[in-house]
C-alpha cells in the first residue's frame, strides 16, 4: 500500500502550530481543509495524555460549534492517535493563519474553562469519566502562549 500523505512529513523537524494537513474537494465541489493542530513537539517534547485530549475534545469541539462566525463551518475536532495535537476540518480553502485568532479563542475557552464539561455523562460520551480538565486546561494554555500568541512562519508551514 501506498504510504499517505500524512505520515510523509517529517515530524524529527516539526514544530508546534498550526498546518494544513491536506484539503479535499467533495463531489458537490465543496473544499474542506484539514488542519494539523500541533501542540506537542513529536518526539521530543511529552505527550498530552488521552484523559487530557478526550476533555479537549469535548471543550474544543463545543467551543467551535458555537462559534458565532466558524459555527457553519466546522465539521470535526479531534484527537491525533499520537498523543501530539488535534485534527480540525473545517468548510473552505483556507491557510492556517486564517484560523489563528479562531484557536486563540478556543484555547482560550479551554484554559479558563470551570465547571462541568459539556457532554461528559454517561448518556452524552462513550468513556465519560475518561478526561482531565486540569491537564487540558494546561495544555491549552501552554499551545496559547508558547505558540499561537508568538506564532511564526515556521509554526504555520510544515517543513519542507
Ligand atoms: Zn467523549
Amino acid at each position: 500500500m501506498k504510504k499517505i500523505p500524512s505520515f510523509t512529513i517529517d515530524h524529527n523537524r516539526l514544530l508546534r502550530g498550526v498546518y494544513v494537513s491536506r484539503r479535499d474537494v467533495t463531489p458537490s465541489g465543496d473544499v474542506i481543509t484539514t488542519f494539523d493542530v500541533r501542540m506537542t513537539e513529536p518526539n521530543r517534547q511529552p505527550a498530552l495524555s488521552p484523559e487530557a485530549l478526550h476533555a479537549l475534545e469535548h471543550l474544543a469541539a463545543t467551543y467551535l460549534r458555537n462559534n458565532p462566525e466558524w459555527k457553519e463551518r466546522i465539521v470535526y475536532w479531534g484527537p491525533m492517535g499520537c498523543c501530539t495535537g488535534n485534527y480540525l476540518i473545517i468548510q473552505g480553502e483556507l491557510e492556517s493563519s486564517d484560523i489563528v485568532t479562531l484557536l486563540r479563542d478556543t484555547m482560550k475557552f479551554v484554559a479558563e474553562f470551570d465547571g462541568e464539561i459539556p457532554g461528559a455523562t454517561p448518556r452524552d460520551c462513550g468513556n465519560y469519566s475518561f478526561m482531565d480538565l486540569e491537564a487540558a486546561r494546561k495544555a491549552a494554555r501552554t499551545y496559547l502562549d508558547e505558540v499561537l500568541t508568538v506564532i511564526t512562519p515556521d509554526n504555520l508551514v510544515y517543513p519542507q
